[in-house]
């Protein structure tokens, strides 16, 4: 009986397609065995988190804390034995460096209390300590701002609020259920991924009284402008559309949306409200956008020259210390490479991590190296380096723990993370989902036509927290960086010990019903 069944089976699979048996992935257990002992024995992963955090401090692209989270990256990659380690030029920056030197404001009448504040990026600064009553801008149309004229010329001003506070009943943080997790397996990437529609219209309208009320109050000579910023309990960081070598910007304030509701109902009842406010910042003559890139070097003959890229960005806002948004993802790709080079691994392609910089003014770095390496930016032609290309993994979406990942719609794909993710089924992590992730790095190489993924994450603090001044330290769950570490490890080897480099997107006609946005509304993760 049991001959009997044998027989039957190796027939069936004289007749199997020849398709069908290649896709079978050799995962090599005994090295996944040691990845998973390595980074969750010895972990570097509180030691990364300190350097590129509170060592470092933060990152906003061009300023003079890029540059010492990047020599803190260079110099930590050559300590843990990385190759070809380096810090290469990959953009300029048009809006050339911009470093915060002092920023205080407090309300002193009608009575003190101080406040947590953040400057606006490519902003300038105040004529020493201002102090004075604070002018409230109260405008719902264009025709509102004759009553100003003559009116605030070396005053405070106040923009009037555009949010109002949303109460949370959400947890801050939380784990994707077993329900979630099966929804988006299911889920096509038409459903999924797509952010809610905005209503354009009233976005545009909005943004253009801004950009209104902004022209008047700079013609007027206003000293400083105070802003809330977002609808969460603490600022947001953001920076102004300065280009390097234009005159200083008014400065410029983000105040918590408490601290500005409160003098904006004070003023709306009569009483006046008086500050004081300094803010000192300092414009850097047109730096550059770099990335910070190490290696460890193929082996085989044939494959070494092929590459398998892990990345994440390493700029971040000036606020906090750029924790969760994106020191998380460098330090996961760091430690990914430190458990590979500890375990001494002779892969056949070369694993690469790069540390992306200026990704929040628009994917700077990753374009940078796509332009440098992979595909010529004015011919579009591809260059040698391009069919060299194995595969790109990103992480940019926080502190929470892997769960599985996103195909990025590459089907192709998906007979191969099946295989690749079965040894961390244990672990929580064994979902694949068809959709998109945008907003980040792995973008620059799937435009182009290359692998490119992204995993599926938990969401903890992220939402609330990143670009925020509370992105800090304490926003990081390090057993989930360790977790993130070991599975982007494993991924990383099998990527780099597989026969075939993995499949792109097949290319298509480019589509022709793309709805068009008269302005897009970027938004960088
Ligand atoms: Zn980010």
């Amino acid at each position: 009986m049991r001959i009997r069944k044998t027989l039957i089976s190796l027939t069936f699979l004289l007749f199997l397609p020849v398709w069908a048996m290649s896709q079978t992935e050799k995962i090599d257990l005994s090295m996944i065995y040691k990845i998973k002992q390595e980074g969750m024995r010895n972990s570097n992963i509180e030691e990364l988190a300190y350097g590129l955090t509170d060592f470092a401090g933060p990152r906003l692209t061009g300023s003079t804390g890029s540059n010492r989270g990047n020599e803190w990256a260079k110099k930590k990659m050559e300590e843990l034995g990385f190759q070809n380690v380096r810090i290469e030029e990959a953009r300029d920056f048009t809006r050339g460096g911009w470093d915060n030197m002092k920023t205080y404001a407090a309300m002193t009448a009608p009575y003190y209390v101080n406040f947590a504040c953040n400057p606006v990026a490519w902003t300038g600064s105040t004529k020493g300590l201002i102090k004075g009553e604070v002018v409230l801008i109260d405008v719902k149309a264009e025709s509102d701002l004759e009553k100003y004229k003559g009116k605030i010329n070396g005053k405070i001003v106040l923009m009037p609020s555009t949010s109002t506070y949303e109460v949370s009943y959400e947890p801050l943080a939380s784990r994707l259920t077993d329900e979630e997790l099966k929804q988006l397996a299911m889920a096509t990437s038409q459903q999924m991924g797509r952010r809610p529609p905005m209503d354009l219209a009233a976005l545009m309208a909005q943004r253009n009284l801004r950009n209104k009320i902004m022209e008047f109050i700079k013609n007027e000579g206003a000293a400083v402008i105070l802003n809330s910023a977002g609808t969460f309990n603490v600022p947001r960081s953001n920076g102004g559309n300065y280009t390097a070598g234009n005159p200083e910007p008014i400065a410029e304030l983000n105040l918590p949306i408490e601290a500005h509701g409160r003098m904006e109902r004070i003023i709306r009842h009569n009483v006046p409200v008086e500050m004081e406010v300094e803010i000192q910042n300092k414009f850097i003559d047109s730096p550059k956008i770099y990335n910070v890139i190490g290696e460890i070097p193929g082996t085989d003959k044939l494959l070494k020259n092929e590459v398998v890229l892990l990345g994440a960005h390493i700029d971040s806002w000036h606020g906090g210390t750029g924790a969760a948004d994106n020191a998380s993802g460098c330090i996961v790709m760091m430690e990914a490479l430190r458990i590979l080079k500890n375990l001494d691994v002779a892969p056949r392609r070369t694993i690469r991590v790069a540390l992306w910089g200026g990704e929040e003014q628009g994917l700077n770095g990753s374009h940078g190296y796509v332009d440098k390496y992979l595909v010529d930016p004015k011919t579009k032609e591809h260059k040698p380096d391009y069919d060299k290309f194995a595969v790109y993994f990103n992480m940019d979406n926080g502190s929470g723990k892997y769960r599985g990942i996103y195909l990025q719609e590459n089907d192709l794909v998906r007979p191969i993370f099946e295989e690749w993710i079965k040894p961390f089924a244990d672990m929580g992590v064994s979902t694949i989902a068809i959709r998109n992730t945008g907003g980040t790095d792995h973008l620059s190489f799937d435009a182009v036509g290359l692998p490119g993924f992204q995993f599926i994450q938990d969401e903890i603090e992220y939402d609330r927290g990143y670009h925020t001044v509370m992105d800090t330290y304490e926003r990081l769950v390090m057993a989930d960086l360790k977790h993130n570490a070991v599975i982007t490890a494993s991924f990383a080897y099998i990527a780099a010990m597989r026969d075939a480099k993995l499949p792109g997107k097949p290319a298509m006609k480019p589509r022709t019903n793309v709805p068009q946005l008269q302005t897009p509304v970027p938004v960088m993760n």
